[in-house]
């Protein structure tokens, strides 16, 4: 038997004045991006913005359905927003954030398992480190260098890759 254990690290901001300002940008890009936000169930607004190599940002909000597992998260409608008309433009940072007026957010929100996934999937795919802002309004940023780190048994199979 062997123990395994996987550190995962990330830096946190107090706030986002401590950023730099092509970051702090990018988080202000995702604070613009909630507006789009079609949330009337859960009323929670998540905006996500993608900085492209090229300096393009993409912006998406989480888009709830009344049928509830047909909506998706902002961070899925950004990555396949990309996927599907910027893939040659490799995504280097991702802000994510959120507000609700039903209680208040102290610390960053993570972004779900499957989220994660499709994050892990574009780092993959156009091999460079997806640099991951996660801002809490008013509060700390989280900042982590890579996907990877943040989803150490992700879902991979080689074999299932087609040669391009
Ligand atoms: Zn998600």
């Amino acid at each position: 038997m062997k123990q395994h254990d996987i550190k995962v690290s990330f830096k946190e901001y107090d706030n986002i004045t401590e950023l730099k300002p092509a970051d702090q940008n990018l988080c202000a890009e995702a604070v613009n991006a909630m507006a789009t936000s079609h949330s009337p169930y859960s009323k929670f607004r998540v905006g996500a913005a993608l900085q492209l190599q090229s300096g393009k940002i993409i912006h998406a909000s989480n888009q709830e359905n009344v049928a509830y597992p047909s909506g998706l998260c902002a961070e899925r409608v950004a990555l396949f927003h990309w996927g599907a008309g910027h893939a040659d433009d490799p995504v280097v940072s991702m802000a994510v954030t959120a507000h609700t007026d039903d209680f208040p957010l102290l610390k960053p929100v993570t972004s779900c398992g499957a989220c994660l996934q499709v994050m892990a999937e574009v780092e993959k795919r156009q091999n460079s480190p997806l640099r991951v802002l996660l801002y809490c309004i008013d509060g700390p940023v989280w900042v982590i260098n890579d996907v990877k780190s943040m989803m150490p048994f992700m879902f991979f199979e080689e074999r299932l890759v087609q040669p391009v």
